[in-house]
Formats: structure tokens, C-alpha cells, sequence
């Protein structure tokens, strides 16, 4: 790999700094709304280098919209059952929001769950198989639908049924530690010194070489007679405990259902995917894996036991945005062109696993324009105690931890994969560890930390106005 000389640009306030109105009086409006976004099935699922292709529902994907509304501000969360959300969709959908809605482009934020059973409809994969399956068929059997232009479609729908469906709201927020741990650092050192990504159950192991977040995020929605209406739940773990090839949001979709069963057929069970770029499910020490029903059951467990000590947030909505030129790897061209001959082995077995990462990783690359990818780091005021920052790409949690340390707030929820899937955002130091997830990233070293100041002084902002 080739590293230009780093270079990150801060642009501060480049996307607006929404004036904060002092308007605490003014009562908090919230909508909910969820809108179905599975595919056909027969479409590529997401996830692995390997092709699989859809056969049945497990359980439908959805497009999750919340509307926040007081006094003149408004903003609008979405997140979808999707490994990603690709930057032309989010795009798309953003400004369609924000003509259907009124709703300022800096306040929309669209994220992903990360969910390994979801389609495969953008990034180099997709692109790959659908070029064979052209060549071979003269059509795509597998994408019967023009998927993007579908699912933008249905998350500006689920923003706007969200704003209908806005009501006088009393939000509870808190956090609570995980239980029984669900969560661990998928990074190990190995006795030679160097860094393993799931290592399995090896005598080298000698311990994790990074952290894991196990705070729970809760926000909880009651309407004005007091009855509950939704519920948002922020955790960093990986969503990849399903597997198969059937459509899946998850370990989400049992939390749903489990709170459901708690709160009432109606309720809204929104889910937001904290920072776990090197979090997963595997416990080296345990026999088994927790399956998808119960990690999403012990989440559920979790919310309904934490309700009551959920302090009441006194609302005072405000949103920020800030872009950051993050600058990519770049690859000298006889590079390029072997990366462009083997993409064509992935999923045969004929390469190493990291070689074909690194392929998709090079080929991709050369799809981005110019040598930065500008990302938008976002954050929502809810309260003088709680606010929730949105950062793009699958970002390691020490980074997370790092803007929840620095935050003024009491409560800082961090949600990632927000409007562009820029693959992992490593920390500097475990860039030059290696491993999978760095193999795998397209930014250079110190893009994650640029990500974390730009958080930090939109969090100041927003608690010093
Ligand atoms: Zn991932």
C-alpha cells in the first residue's frame, strides 16, 4: 500500500450549523415509522466474498424513520436492515426528504444496521457478479428490480409517514451496561507478536488487542397519556450472528419482537448500530455461539429492565454537520490491473482470503473519484444530557469510545454506518497492527481519529449553544 502524504481537512460548519433556538418550552414532536425494504428473493445477499443468492424471507427488512420536531427545528434518523447504506442512495434519499419534508439536508441521516443478510446491491461484489451474470445471461437474473432506485423510494417514505405520524412525546434516556456480556474485541495478538482477526480456538492466542464497548443506549418514547410508542437502542456487536441465505435483519428483529411482546404489537423498535468496526459475537472461551434470538432477546431484557431508571430528557433539539476530506489508499497501476484479474477468483477458493479482500478493496478504489472521500460526521441534540453523533463507515470502537470521553454530554449515543459505506475506519494504531479490517479499509491512517475531533467540536457547539 502507498500512502500519500496525510492530509485531512476539517471543514467546519461546511454543511451548516442549524441555529439552536433556545426553545425549551416547546414540546418535543416525535413520529415513527417503519417501511418494508426487502428485495425479491433470488436477489445476492451481502456480506461475505462469496457469492449467495436469496432463497426465502426469515423475516422482513425494514427502513426505521424517526422524526425529532420542536419549535423550528427538525430532524430525521433513518436506519435501515441493510449491510450499508451506498452514498448514491443515501444521497438520493436525503434530498428527497428534505424537499418532501422541509427538513434541512444536514438534518437527515440515513444509516445501516449492518445486517449480514441483506442484499448485495452496490460496492465491488455487486458490481463483479452482476458484470458475470450480464455476460453469461444477458440480463441479471438476480436483480429483477432496479433495487436502489427502490430503496430510496421507501426511506423517503418512511420519513414522511414518520413526520405524520409525529406526536406530543416523553423521552426517557439512559444507558446500562450489557448482560450477560454479549460483545468481544474479534482482534487478537498472536505469540509471534503480530495481529489475528478471528483466530479461532489456537494455542497462540495471547489476548484481544482492543477493546469493546458494553454500554446499552436507550431512548424511550411514551405518548402523551403516558402509553409506550417506541424505542431506540443503540449497542456496539456486529451483525453478522445469522448467516444462511435467507433475508434477516438480525439479532434486531428478536429485540423488536421480544419488546413487542412487552410493550404491544404497535411498537416501534428501532435499532442503532454502535461503533463494533472490531467487535463481534465470538467468545474464544465459550463452546458455542449466541445465536441471533438470543442476543436480541438479552437486549430486550436489558431495555425492560433499565425503564425505570431511565431519567426524563428535558428536550432542547438541535442538529450540526460537519464534512471531513478524509484522504483514500492509493495503488500504483500494475497493482490496479492485478486487482482487476483477481476479483475475478473471489469466492473460488483460488486465492488467499486477504488477497481477494485487498482485490475488491483496489478495484473499488478506482470507483471513488479524486484522492479524499469526504465524510459527514453529524450530530443531534436531544437534551442538555443527551446527544447522538452518526459517523459513516463500520468504525472501531476505541474511536467511539474516544468522542463518548471527549463528549460535554452526559449521554453521547454513537451510531455508525451513516450515509456512505467507506468499509472499516481502523485507529491509527491498529493500522500499523494489520489484520483483516485494515486490509479491508479504503482510508488511510489517522481518517478515524480526523472523524473523532470533527465529533468532538460538533458536540462542544452544540452544548455550548
Ligand atoms: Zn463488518
Amino acid at each position: 500500500m502507498i500512502h500519500a502524504p496525510l492530509r485531512i481537512g476539517l471543514v467546519l460548519a461546511a454543511i451548516g450549523f442549524a441555529a439552536a433556538i433556545p426553545c425549551a418550552a416547546a414540546e418535543l414532536q416525535v413520529g415513527m415509522a417503519s417501511v418494508d425494504i426487502t428485495p425479491p428473493v433470488g436477489c445476492r445477499l451481502s456480506g461475505y466474498f462469496v457469492e449467495r443468492v436469496s432463497t426465502a424471507v426469515h423475516d422482513p427488512l425494514q427502513a426505521k424513520a424517526m422524526y425529532f420536531a420542536q419549535g423550528d427545528e427538525r430532524v430525521v434518523l433513518v436506519i435501515c436492515d441493510l449491510i450499508g447504506i451506498s452514498r448514491t442512495v443515501s444521497t438520493d434519499a436525503r434530498k428527497r426528504i428534505a424537499d418532501a419534508t422541509g427538513v434541512p439536508l444536514s438534518n437527515i441521516i440515513v444509516c445501516a444496521t449492518h445486517t449480514h443478510t441483506a442484499p448485495l446491491y452496490f460496492g465491488p461484489m455487486r458490481e463483479h457478479l452482476h458484470a458475470m451474470a450480464v455476460a453469461k445471461h444477458g440480463s441479471d437474473p438476480c436483480e429483477t428490480i432496479d433495487y436502489p432506485k427502490f430503496l430510496a423510494d421507501r426511506i423517503v417514505q418512511s420519513a414522511i409517514e414518520a413526520r405524520a405520524a409525529a406526536q406530543p412525546v416523553k423521552l426517557h434516556a439512559g444507558s446500562t451496561m450489557q448482560e450477560p456480556p454479549l460483545s468481544f474485541n474479534r482482534r487478537y495478538f498472536l505469540e509471534d507478536g503480530s495481529v489475528r482477526t478471528n483466530p479461532g480456538r489456537r494455542k497462540d492466542v495471547v489476548r484481544p488487542a482492543g477493546p469493546i464497548d458494553p454500554v446499552v443506549d436507550v431512548l424511550f418514547m411514551r405518548d402523551a397519556a403516558g402509553e409506550p410508542m417506541g424505542c431506540f437502542t443503540v449497542f456496539s456487536l456486529h451483525l453478522d450472528t445469522t448467516g444462511g441465505t435467507e433475508f434477516s435483519a438480525d439479532y434486531p428483529f428478536y429485540l423488536e419482537k421480544s419488546l413487542r411482546e412487552a410493550f404491544g404489537p404497535r411498537f416501534v423498535s428501532v435499532f442503532g448500530l454502535g461503533t463494533c468496526g472490531d467487535v463481534n459475537h465470538i467468545d474464544l472461551k465459550a463452546a458455542q455461539r449466541r445465536t441471533a434470538a438470543e442476543i436480541g432477546t438479552a437486549l430486550a431484557d436489558t431495555v425492560r429492565k433499565v425503564l425505570p431508571e431511565l431519567p426524563a430528557v428535558e428536550p432542547d433539539l438541535a442538529a450540526a454537520g460537519v464534512r471531513v476530506d478524509v484522504p483514500l489508499q492509493s495503488y500504483p497501476p500494475d497493482k490496479v490491473v492485478e486487482a482487476r484479474e483477481r476479483i475475478k477468483l473471489v469466492g473460488t477458493r483460488k486465492l488467499e482470503f486477504l488477497e481477494e479482500v485487498e482485490a475488491c478493496k483496489i478495484v473499488d478504489l478506482q470507483t471513488r473519484p479524486g484522492t479524499t472521500v469526504t465524510l459527514e460526521v453529524q450530530a443531534i441534540r436531544l437534551g442538555r444530557d443527551v446527544a447522538i453523533v452518526t459517523l459513516p463507515g463500520e468504525i472501531f470502537v476505541e474511536l467511539g469510545l474516544a468522542v463518548k470521553k471527549a463528549s460535554p454530554f452526559r449521554q453521547t449515543i454513537v451510531v455508525e454506518l451513516a450515509n456512505d459505506a467507506v468499509a472499516y475506519v481502523p485507529t491509527k494504531k491498529a493500522f500499523a497492527e494489520g489484520g483483516y479490517e485494515t486490509v479491508n479499509s479504503r482510508i488511510q491512517p489517522g481518517g478515524g481519529e480526523a472523524l473523532v475531533d470533527a465529533a468532538g467540536q460538533l458536540l462542544s457547539q452544540l452544548a455550548s449553544n
